[in-house]
């Protein structure tokens, strides 16, 4: 079983014909306060429970969600640099947990609306 991207709509397996499109896939950071930031970007909802869906050992998010210049090369290797949070999402949410934040749908970058 390939791993598959954890973002809500999105299909992409960490398959070799991905990986040839040039699709990489990060696994969620270790650190709390990243991995925080990650689950609140994903903003994924346990349907049961309704609370923020954790994510498991092998949890992962594919390139399409963080934006080119959030990457670096690394002994060939594209990686993520440190500190990054994915923000490039397909849907449309409005959520309040931390604020309101609307997701644009034109160029699927979030945008905080709380003053
Ligand atoms: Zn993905």
């Amino acid at each position: 079983m390939p791993k598959a991207c954890s973002a809500i709509n999105c299909p992409n397996r960490d398959t070799r014909e991905n990986r040839a499109r040039g699709l990489s896939f990060h696994s969620f950071p270790k650190a709390h306060e990243l991995r925080k930031r990650w689950m609140l970007a994903v903003k994924r909802i346990e349907p049961g429970s309704r609370r923020l869906w954790i994510p498991g050992a092998g949890a992962c998010l594919c390139s399409q969600h963080f934006t080119q210049d959030e990457f670096e090369l690394y002994g060939g290797q594209k990686r993520l640099k440190a500190g990054v949070i994915p923000s490039v999402f397909s849907f449309k949410v409005l959520w309040k947990g931390e604020g309101l934040v609307v997701i644009r749908a034109s160029h699927l970058r979030e945008e905080c609306m709380c003053m």
